[in-house]
């Protein structure tokens, strides 16, 4: 027993913290050897002082309430871990950030407090630097993301005007071969460009914490049925069986954000594999509904697993040439985190590749929503093969879209603002087509003068609606819009004569008497 006791006494003297005990008072009634090389006092000159003594004199009335406070409801606590302002004063009156541990405990009737002080100067100078670099860095991520989605932004209405005129000049090259693969060419270093700043502009937002999900009763049929209609031509053009299982699954997600996700794993797996299928399954475990992209592609080298999510990572193509720009599984690293799925990759070289998009059962919402029924009025019948109404008001990208829809056939008359526009609304007659950019200069955006147009009317008039930013568009609509279609600028060519094209025969179709 008494071998512990000096071994006590030693590791007491020794100890790296001051250590002080008070009474009930807050006299000190002890102190190791360490307050002499920590605060300056040999022990024996604290015996008896207030703890105040320990205290700069600017912070002992705020120090004597908590001593007070804590003398009445005293517990082990550790102070000065968390609190940056806590400060300690040596003899010679300079001052530490310090931590303090209090320990109380009784002898016979008298009450103590056992504090160890810590100097905290070199912990509190490494959290100074980290919090400083973290705020820094912190300011560069957010400048880089409003750089770039500025620069991405300010691209797109040229690379909108450049697609249509190289469309426009497809037209009108005639069978000239060379000038042809010339701008068969162009267009497909225009694709690239295009996919390049897209990418861009959604990594940048996802990563500037812009984006913040936006839940809602998603049908998975439904997104499937979405992307079959958006990838089938490309999948058919290589000759790929693409495949969407049913689904009766109904998940509480962000429609748009989950579509996004899976546009760059379908993608992907389409531009990776030349011969075999891709498929689109759902499936089922324990804990989570699984959403899985599978294909028959090239394969992803083992060791390169764990890379491919890195921003502009592309696994090494071996003399072929890249296909893409390494952001779209940064892309689903990122939307993936926000929804709060998991994502999990397995492949074979040369077999193919599967990624499974894990979504929590606690997501699943079983029951699918009833279909909507649109009750809204289709266009009156006898009517004749009208014209485009073109709404567009920068100047190159309004001529560009004209001249390319004058090429492919269409009649056009064009507005430049929601003035010139509302002064065409009563010339318009049923088979017309409104063709409008979102963003216009002023209050109104594209969307809102389809609607008074609708209203003037009397009828829904069909609408393509264009817009550089479809998923700010599609975060204020959110119900779907009756013989509307929304495409992203810088538009794909055949997409907007595609739309333009199934909105007017569905228009026709609802002419038809059944
Ligand atoms: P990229 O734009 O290059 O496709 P991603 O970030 O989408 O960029 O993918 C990163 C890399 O992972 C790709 O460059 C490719 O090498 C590889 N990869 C992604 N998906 C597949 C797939 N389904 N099959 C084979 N390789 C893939």
């Amino acid at each position: 027993m008494n071998q512990f006791a000096a071994l006590s006494e030693q590791l007491l003297r020794f100890s790296p913290d001051a250590l002080v005990v008070v009474d009930s008072a807050g006299l000190i009634q002890f102190a190791n050897e360490t307050t002499r090389t920590l605060l300056g006092y040999a022990p024996e000159r604290l015996i008896g002082q207030s703890i105040d003594l320990l205290v700069p004199d600017r912070l002992r009335p705020r120090h004597s309430a908590h001593i007070g406070l804590y003398l009445k409801n005293p517990a082990n606590r550790e102070m000065g871990a968390r609190v940056t302002d806590l400060v300690a004063r040596r003899a010679d009156g300079t001052e530490f950030p310090a931590g303090v541990r209090l320990a109380p405990f009784q002898i016979g009737s008298g009450h103590y407090v056992a504090a160890a002080v810590r100097d905290m100067t070199y912990q509190r100078a490494i959290t100074d630097a980290l919090v400083a670099a973290r705020t820094e860095a912190d300011r560069a991520n957010r400048a880089k993301s409003r750089f770039l989605a500025t620069a991405s932004h300010d691209l797109r209405q040229p690379m909108h005007a450049i697609r249509l005129l190289n469309g426009s000049m497809q037209k009108v090259a005639g069978p000239i071969p060379s000038l042809q693969e010339l701008l068969r060419r162009q267009e497909l270093a225009i694709d690239h460009a295009t996919r390049l700043l897209d990418s861009l502009l959604d990594v940048s937002r996802l990563e500037s914490g812009a984006v913040s999900p936006q839940l809602g009763e998603v049908n998975l049929g439904s997104v499937f049925a979405d992307l079959r209609h958006e990838f089938d031509s490309s999948a058919q053009s290589k000759g790929l069986h693409l495949e969407f299982s049913d689904t009766q699954s109904v998940v509480s997600t962000d429609r748009m954000l989950f579509i996004q996700l899976l546009q760059n794993l379908i993608g992907n797996a389409l531009k990776y594999t030349e011969r075999g299928y891709v498929r689109v399954a759902q499936t089922f475990d324990s804990e989570c509904l699984i959403v899985k992209v599978e294909d028959s592609g090239i394969g992803i080298p083992a060791d390169k697993l764990d890379r491919i999510f890195d921003e502009y990572y592309q696994v090494d193509p071996h003399g072929a040439p890249r296909l893409g720009v390494g952001l779209g599984l940064a892309i689903v690293r990122e939307v993936s985190r926000l929804l709060g799925f998991g994502v999990a990759v397995t492949s074979r070289i040369g077999e193919g590749t599967a990624v499974s998009v894990r979504i929590p059962r606690q997501k699943l919402l079983q029951e699918a929503p009833p279909p909507r029924v649109d009750r809204r009025a289709a266009a009156p019948a006898a009517v004749r093969s009208g014209n485009l109404i073109l709404l567009e008001d920068n100047q190159s990208v309004r001529v560009a879209t004209e001249l390319f829809l004058n090429l492919e056939g269409y009649r056009t008359r064009s507005a430049a603002t929601v003035k010139e526009a509302e002064r065409l609304f009563g010339a318009i007659e049923p088979g017309d087509i409104l063709v409008a950019d979102y963003r216009l200069d002023g209050q109104m955006s594209g969307l809102d003068v389809l609607n008074r147009m609708r209203a003037a009317l009397g009828w829904n008039i069909p609408a393509v609606i264009l817009s550089g930013d479809l998923e700010s568009v599609f975060r204020v609509v959110t119900e779907p819009i009756p013989q509307c279609r929304f495409l992203s600028k810088p538009v794909d060519t055949r997409a907007l004569t595609e739309a333009i094209a199934a909105l007017a025969s569905q228009a026709v179709a609802a002419r038809t008497p059944g």
